[in-house]
């Protein structure tokens, strides 16, 4: 299975990708998380995307194409992987089907994961990842168990001027997107507010259809 998961900041699409992949045993890619350990590798690609992501705004395409277009050719995807934050502009989207149709293979799914503006500020704002086991916690909706708290990293980018920001770019640059996938028939929709189990249900049911 070859997939992209595609959300507002703040729609689960990290909780949702953490228990897919382990059902799927597919490989997981978040160009987030490759671009926060760049960050703190201080490497040239690091210091170049660390000001856009504290601000909340895109990383400029070549550099994130560049990045992932690279990672999906290694041996751990070839059986399938999940995207997850990319592609996030027209242009990400079109190298990707370029870079995929070059290989000769296809996309399988794009699941969409639906959240209320209104909500997703709250959502991110009480945000809080286990640098260990990756798990993402909800300091209200999803609390942290009180031995973990101490090490639990708030992004710099979930304050609630950096997730407006990010909200603004997602409808301008990434909505965008879908239609692409909704053409090609590999479109799926699901309703991301409720607990993250009933989230995980719809999410299996959709990529089932
Ligand atoms: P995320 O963890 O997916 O919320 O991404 C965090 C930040 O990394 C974003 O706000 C952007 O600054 C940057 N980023 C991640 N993926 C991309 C992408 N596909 N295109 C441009 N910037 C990205």
């Amino acid at each position: 299975m070859r997939m992209i998961l595609v959300g507002p900041p703040g729609a689960g699409k990290g909780t949702q990708a953490a228990r897919l992949v382990e059902r799927l045993h597919i490989t997981h890619i978040s160009s987030g998380d490759m671009l926060r350990a760049a960050v703190k590798e201080g490497t040239a690609m690091g210091q170049a995307a660390d000001g856009y992501m504290k601000a909340g705004q895109l990383v400029p395409d070549d550099v994130v194409i560049g990045m992932i277009l690279e990672r999906i050719a290694k041996p751990d995807c070839a059986n399938g992987f999940m995207l997850d934050g990319f592609p996030r502009t027209i242009p990400q989207a079109e190298a990707l089907d370029a870079a995929l149709a070059k290989a000769g293979v296809t996309l399988d799914r794009v699941l969409m994961i639906e959240v209320p503006d209104a909500l997703l500020v709250e959502r991110g704002v009480g945000r809080r990842n286990d640098p260990e086991t990756g798990k993402i916690y909800h300091l209200k909706f999803d609390p942290p168990p009180a031995e973990v708290v101490p090490r639990l990293v708030h992004r710099k980018d979930d304050t609630e001027e950096a997730i407006t920001k990010r909200l603004t770019y997602y409808h301008e640059w990434t909505a965008p997107i879908l239609p692409l996938y909704q053409a090609k028939g590999i479109l799926r929709t699901v309703d991301g507010v409720g607990t993250p189990d009933e989230v995980t249900a719809r999410v299996t049911a959709a990529l089932a259809q």
